[in-house]
């Protein structure tokens, strides 16, 4: 199976990535697409976190419950995003047209790849040495990284979000820049005509 989009990084970026490509699944031009996230979480700077600053979070809100059910919350309402559990990408590699993904597990093809990772050192995915840089918005003393890209863009299929993409380590920048990531691919899907996902009461 080759998937249409898959997302790397089960944090907040790639978590919001996911719930609106999810969101999009009864659309014409979604038609059965195949869509995947690597749900690896462990090194989400959501672990230690907790937030009083988060528009519709609850002050306190912890960042590990935010994993949890973000997880759900994609599980229950869009089930046909397929989530990849306990697997960590170790390298990505452009073929004729994919990507093919390596995990420590297993090996994926993908047309559109998503990297929602975070601005931490080390990147150990190879297939990226060339694109990694250091963070142009984060303290020079924290030696943060992100990918070389624009608009979320590193080449034609493979797309960033989150830190890693250049962003400054707020949750609802990170979270942003997923929907728009997300938003970006959709469009593409149809033909290039702009599409946002609402639900109206
Ligand atoms: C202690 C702390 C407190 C914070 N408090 C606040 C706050 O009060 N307000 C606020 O706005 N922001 C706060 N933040 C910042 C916020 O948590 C981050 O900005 C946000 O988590 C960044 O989202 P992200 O998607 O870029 O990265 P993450 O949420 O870290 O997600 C990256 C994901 O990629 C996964 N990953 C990494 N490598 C691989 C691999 N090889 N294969 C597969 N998956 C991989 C990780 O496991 C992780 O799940 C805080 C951060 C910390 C650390």
């Amino acid at each position: 199976m080759i998937f249409d989009a898959l997302i790397i990084g089960g944090g907040v970026s790639g978590l919001q990535c996911a719930l609106i490509l999810g969101s999009a699944k009864d659309k014409s031009f979604f038609d059965h697409k195949k869509v995947g996230i690597i749900m690896h979480q462990k090194n989400s700077h959501l672990q230690n976190a907790l937030f009083n600053n988060v528009l519709g979070l609850t002050p306190e809100k912890l960042g590990g419950e935010i994993l949890t059910e973000g997880k759900e919350h994609l599980k229950e309402l869009y089930s046909e995003i397929q989530q990849i559990e306990n697997e960590k990408v170790i390298a990505i590699k452009q073929l004729n047209g994919t990507y093919e993904i390596t995990t420590n597990k297993s090996t994926y093809l993908s047309k559109i790849v998503v990297l929602a990772l975070n601005y931490s050192k080390p990147l150990t995915i190879n297939g990226l040495e060339e694109y990694i840089i250091p963070h142009k918005k984060a303290n020079i003393e924290k030696d943060r990284i992100q990918l070389l890209n624009q608009d979320h863009i590193i080449k034609k299929g493979l797309y960033c979000c989150g830190t890693i993409a250049g962003h400054r380590s707020q949750y609802a920048i990170a979270a942003g820049s997923g929907a728009a990531v997300a938003t970006d691919i959709l469009t593409l899907w149809n033909n290039n005509k702009h599409v946002k996902i609402h639900h109206k009461i």
